[in-house]
């Protein structure tokens, strides 16, 4: 087994926390140009710190990186910290070790009604989670406790395999499956999701869940200004989302952090290119969109619910984003009435 190559010594002279850690990964398995490492890890359950609300207080990610690579991700940071770049963060996945055996011993650290969140950074049903199984150690580790109440986030079929664990999770504890959906068109997905599974194949993932009896929803999340933010796209959405049977649907606009930029504004110039002006004029001083968009989206999914008859059941638990994004209240709505959701 080989080593990850250090960086050339005169530019990072010395590595510590995790990119040390991240230095000492074995390479496990390598194709498709994705190598896998194994990552020592000495804390599974990391508590959320963020100046936002956010509707969960810890997180999990049973791994780092995310070989989907959608084009949008905000979670290409995470890499950063490890000495890496933007991309590597698609292409050399760190597997967690001994997930199960650390979150045995964290979930003490739980109080009641504090929510946990697995996806945060990462999606849990990446192809390496067939070989690796990481997810599926942790959901059997949840299987043995009561009372907890967590919160699955993916854009991965692969969600399916755990019906059964999932369905016997819920009967002590409360559990919700978000299924991230963009757009309900597979070549739009394609591009922006390369190597995410198509989105009938998600969608087929929320209708099996709910069959199953395993709550599951739908995040739109992010949209994108321009690209599939408009009314009758996300219509098409939330008509497949009710077809699928979903117990919720909601949307979040796209943010943009200079992480995510390095990589989205490329692949914008290269796709959409008459996009551009637009998008650094909104993106460039500020990573958030203005209040009043979000405003305008939470209105519109409001009434497309409403017409497609989805209730959003366990409201408190769909209103996550994949990865984590601000949360609309739709109790602030206001009276925006434009067709169009252009800022
Ligand atoms: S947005 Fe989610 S699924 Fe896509 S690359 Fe990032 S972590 Fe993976």
């Amino acid at each position: 087994m080989s080593t990850l190559p250090l960086l050339p010594p005169n530019e990072k002279p010395k590595l510590i926390g995790i990119a040390r850690l991240a230095a000492q990964g074995e390479s496990i398995r390598e194709g498709h140009n994705i190598e896998y490492f194994t990552l020592p890890t000495r804390s599974l359950l990391n508590r959320v710190v963020s100046n936002r609300s956010l509707p969960f207080t810890w997180a999990i990610n049973p791994y780092r990186g995310c070989e989907f690579a959608c084009k949008y991700c905000y979670a290409r940071y995470t890499h950063e910290f490890m000495e890496m770049t933007d991309l590597d963060f698609e292409r050399k996945i760190f597997v967690k070790q001994h997930a199960a055996d650390l979150l045995r011993h964290e979930l003490k650290k739980v109080k009641r009604g504090e929510e946990i969140a697995i996806g945060t950074a990462t999606d849990p049903y990446q192809p390496a989670e067939r070989r690796y199984e990481i997810t599926r150690a942790i959901l059997e580790e949840f299987a043995r406790h009561r009372g907890l109440e967590l919160g699955i986030v993916t854009k991965s079929n692969l969600v399916v395999r755990d019906a059964a664990l999932l369905r016997e999770i819920g009967q002590h504890n409360r559990r919700f499956v978000n299924v991230t959906i963009t757009t309900v068109s597979p070549d739009l997905a394609r591009i922006l999701e390369p190597r995410a599974p198509r989105p009938d194949l998600r969608l087929d993932a929320v209708r099996q869940l709910n069959l199953a009896g395993v709550d599951a929803g739908v995040i739109c999340a992010p949209v994108l200004p321009g690209i599939t933010d408009a009314p009758s796209d996300l219509e098409a959405l939330v008509q497949a989302a009710a077809n699928a049977r979903a117990k919720a649907i909601f949307a979040n606009p796209l943010f943009l952090k200079p992480c995510s930029a390095s990589v989205f504004l490329p692949f914008l110039e290269k796709e959409f290119p008459h996009l551009v002006a637009s998008y650094r004029e909104r993106y460039e001083q500020h990573a958030f969109l203005p209040p009043e968009y979000g405003k305008r989206l939470s209105q519109l999914m409001v009434r497309l619910r409403a017409k497609h008859g989805i209730r959003n059941e366990y409201d408190r638990y769909a209103r996550r984003a994949h990865p984590v994004t601000a949360s609309v209240d739709e109790e602030q709505l206001s009276l925006f009435q434009r067709s169009s959701l252009s800022v």
